[in-house]
């Protein structure tokens, strides 16, 4: 009987029209498609893209060299030397290097990070030019950090609660 009935089926292309029916039906549903890069879906504020060094709001780098980011960092994508800064004797990183090519954004560095210096952004588009480029130095990140603490700060409020 089930032969007979796919015969059938298949003589009248039923399976054909059913899929049809299905796009025509899609046609006039809205659209899931986003068009990038004009348009973007919204990001969770825990999204982690690029990373950021944060400063206080005295322009007081936060780091204090405690090196708990390089020790959890799974890919060993971190890496810190630092110094009794000249000015006052305090703990500062003399370098701090992350090489993105290492990185799995897995979030530990900033989790373990004690005084929310190290962070990840929202931003996910860039790319690297030269060789060398992977890796994002100290004065970099600390840039991203200035230009966009509003959204950093904007962001890690809203999760404030779930910490
Ligand atoms: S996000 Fe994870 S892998 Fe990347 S630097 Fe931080 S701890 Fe390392
Ligand atoms: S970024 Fe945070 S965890 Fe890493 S060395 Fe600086 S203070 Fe310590």
């Amino acid at each position: 009987m089930s032969r007979v009935t796919n015969y059938f089926k298949s003589l009248l292309l039923i399976e054909l029209v059913k899929g049809m029916a299905l796009t025509l039906r899609y046609m006039f549903l809205p659209k899931y498609t986003m068009r990038y890069p004009m348009e973007h879906i919204p990001k969770s504020n825990r999204f982690r893209g690029l990373h950021a060094l944060r400063r206080y709001a005295n322009g007081e780098e936060r780091c204090i060299a405690c090196k708990l980011c390089e020790a959890v960092c799974p890919a060993l994508a971190i890496t810190i030397d630092s110094a009794p800064r000249a000015s006052d004797g305090q703990r500062r990183t003399t370098r701090y290097d992350i090489d993105l090519f290492k990185c799995i954004y897995c979030g530990f560095c900033e989790e373990s990070c004690p005084v929310d210096s190290i962070v990840e952004t929202h931003i996910h588009e860039y790319h690297f030019e030269h060789r060398g480029e992977n890796v994002v130095t100290k004065p970099q990140l600390l840039a991203i950090g200035d230009r966009f603490e509003a959204e950093i700060a904007a962001a890690r409020a809203q999760d404030a609660a779930y910490r």
